[in-house]
Order: structure tokens, then C-alpha cells, then sequence
């Protein structure tokens, strides 16, 4: 079954760089249809989360570099020229259409490692709860080889899992997933769901990928693979005409990929199943009452602290009798925990000496026995 853009609540759209920069440069119009989709989109009380390419294709321009490929210090030089330009013209754009654009840069290790996922999670969804547009790259001018994604359809299926967004729409310009690679077989169709990546899947992506642009069909199928695993849809449409979005609304050509689970589910299974635990806190009858009831836990409610883990770890939480009632990642390192336990979370910064977040395992960070 074909699902429908309305039924979803937080959705991804990542942006390939062909569909921003040509020859002239940004291609305003097109931004503008765009914008004005989203605010379509936002209009039923959705969250919004942009993946903007389009920095390196548009710092070249203006620096008039060769065409070609570009040595890593270049194309780093062109993101710092062309990001600028690019954020510019997000922030004004949607700014017409009625949001306010928040530009967040990341590296791989802001999405890889669990301690930066939390900074990097809890900036972005304060951008949504303060009614923001986040409007994302990866930080090419930092970023080198090792630690970098190098494309931003996995970065995007990337931000998508840590947002517990339930969709990612792929635009670029390519309208779908095809049978075999379209350029070289003529006889090739295009497949309107995928219900699972199997590897015949993986082997009809082929590799492609055009000047401007880094990911061919291979790391959008890879994208999928991040995506659905984590309860995320995805959604591969060309972004080539104006109004992409609502071309997809309107039932438009398009791949969509299901998703496994919900994103919660899935991240339930992540914490309770595949994460080593580091520690355990050990909690009184009155915060085990208020987890049960839908709570985070608080420093107030933990009785004792052992193991040596860091913010960001997963903990086993155990009640009074030493039972396990649940698992979840603690937002502060070990030490920083023995010291909070027992205390209101109003004392943290005077304890700490610095402003940290109130809950020692936030709700959305931890699942219980049974849940
Ligand atoms: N981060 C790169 C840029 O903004 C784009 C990477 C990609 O094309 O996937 O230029």
C-alpha cells in the first residue's frame, strides 16, 4: 500500500545540490516552490526538518573553480564560501513563507558518538519545540575524509533516526528507484514501493552520481537501509520541477520505502537490546512510581550510582531491591551522577558548576521492563 505524506508527523526533506545550484547559481524560484510546499506541510501541525546540499556546488561557482573533482582542501574552501550563501538564502526564503530557519552543521562523529548525539539531539529538537525550521549540512570545512559522511542522503537518514522522524523524503534528481539504472537500460520501470531492501534491491541501484552532487541511487538505497530499520519511511522523488513536495502529495512518480517499525519502537529495541550497559543507578519507590506513570527520572529519585560510565551511555536503572525495572542512556557521567543523586534538579548548577539538563535519563531515553 502506498502510504500518504499527510499520515506523517516529523519528516526529513534532504535537498540534493543539482535542484539548488546550476550553472547561474541558487536557483531562488525553485527554493521558493519549495518553501511554499512546507508551509503547506507545516500548516497541519507537522515537524520540519530540512537537509540542505548545495554548499561546495555554489562556493565553486563563486570561486570559479575548474570543473571536475575537487583535492579535499578546495572543496572545503568552497563550502566555506558557499554555505554562507546557502544559509542566506534558506533564512530568507523561508522567512517569507513564515518560519524562522535555525542552520545546524554536523560531523559524523555528532551523530556516531552517543555523548555528541545528545547535544546534537537536544539542539535540534529545541529548534522544533521553539517552532524553527533546522536546516542542516554536514561541516565540509571541517569535516575530512575519516570522519565525514561525504554525502548527505546518509547524513540525512542519519538525522532522521536520532529526530525519531517517521519520514525522510530524498529529493534530487532522480524521480525513483528503477528496476536497473535507467540511462543504460531502456527497458527499466520504476518500482513504486519497496517493502523490504532486499539485496536484489540493492543490486538495482547501480552507482551514478553527477558532478554536482555525490550520492548516486547506492547511498540512497543505503539511506533506506539507516531509515527503515529505525522506523523511519523514506521517500525518493525527483525535485527537478517546481512544488516537489506537493507533487508527492498528489500522488506523483515516486519510490517510497516502508518503514520496519514505528521510530519508537525501534529505539526502544536499540536501548533495551543492543546497547552494552556501563553502570546501573539504583532508584527509591517514589521514582520507580513516576516511571511507570510516564516520567523521566530525575536526580532526586536515584539512590545510588555504580559503574564507570559516560553522558550518553546506556545504564541499567534498578529499584530499591536491586531488580532490573529498565535501561536507559544517562545524561551525565558517572561522577557528575553520584554527585546529583538524591538532590533537586534545581541544585545542579550549583553543584556541577554548570547549567545541565534536569533529568538524570530522560523518558525518550529509556525503556522498562515489559514497555
Ligand atoms: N555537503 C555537501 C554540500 O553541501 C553535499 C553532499 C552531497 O551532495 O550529498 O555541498
Amino acid at each position: 500500500m502506498i502510504p500518504k505524506l499527510e499520515s506523517f508527523r516529523r519528516i526529513v526533506i534532504k535537498i540534493g545540490s543539482s535542484l539548488l545550484v546550476d550553472k547561474r547559481g541558487l536557483k531562488a524560484d525553485w527554493l521558493d516552490s519549495l518553501a511554499a510546499d512546507l508551509a503547506g506541510l507545516a500548516a497541519g501541525r507537522r515537524d520540519l526538518l530540512v537537509v540542505s546540499s548545495g554548499a561546495i556546488a555554489l562556493g565553486r561557482r563563486v570561486l570559479d573553480l575548474p570543473s571536475g573533482p575537487l583535492k579535499l582542501e578546495e572543496s572545503q574552501a568552497a563550502a566555506a564560501v558557499g554555505q554562507i550563501a546557502l544559509a542566506r538564502a534558506w533564512s530568507e526564503t523561508l522567512q517569507r513563507h513564515g518560519f524562522t530557519a535555525g542552520q545546524i552543521l554536523l560531523t559524523l562523529g555528532d551523530t556516531e558518538e552517543r555523548r555528541r548525539y545528545l547535544n546534537a539531539r537536544s539542539t535540534i529538537g529545541t529548534l522544533l519545540k521553539l517552532g524553527a525550521i533546522p536546516v542542516i549540512n554536514e561541516n565540509d570545512t571541517v569535516a575530512t575524509s575519516e570522519i565525514r559522511y561525504g554525502d548527505n542522503d546518509r547524513l540525512a537518514a542519519r538525522v532522521a533516526t536520532m529526530m525519531g522522524a517517521d519520514l525522510l523524503v530524498l529529493l534530487s534528481d532522480i524521480d525513483g528507484l528503477y528496476t536497473a539504472p535507467p540511462a543504460q537500460d531502456p527497458n527499466a520501470t520504476l518500482i513504486p514501493v519497496v517493502e523490504r531492501i532486499t539485496a536484489e534491491i540493492e543490486g538495482m541501484a547501480g552507482a551514478a552520481g553527477s558532478e554536482l552532487s555525490r550520492g548516486g541511487m547506492q547511498t540512497k538505497v543505503e539511506a533506506g537501509k539507516i531509515a527503515v530499520a529505525s522506523g523511519t519511511a523514506m521517500v525518493i522523488a525527483s525535485g527537478k520541477d517546481a512544488h516537489p513536495i506537493r507533487r508527492i502529495a498528489e500522488g506523483g512518480r515516486c519510490t517510497w520505502f516502508l518503514a520496519e517499525a514505528s521510530p519508537v519502537a525501534a529505539r526502544k529495541t536499540w536501548i533495551a537490546g543492543r546497547l552494552e550497559k556501563r553502570g546501573s543507578l539504583t532508584i527509591d519507590d517514589g521514582a520507580v512510581k513516576a516511571l511507570r506513570s510516564g516520567k523521566s527520572l530525575l536526580p532526586a529519585g536515584v539512590k545510588r550510582v555504580e559503574g564507570r560510565f559516560q553522558r550518553g551511555d546506556a545504564v541499567a536503572i534498578l529499584g530499591p531491591a536491586g531488580d532490573e525495572i529498565g535501561r536507559g542512556l544517562v545524561a551525565y557521567d558517572a561522577g557528575d551522577a553520584e554527585r546529583l543523586a538524591g538532590r533537586n534538579s534545581r541544585e545542579i548548577e550549583k553543584l556541577l558548576g554548570f547549567a545541565g539538563r534536569a533529568e538524570m535519563i530522560h523518558r525518550d531515553d529509556m525503556v522498562l521492563r515489559g514497555e
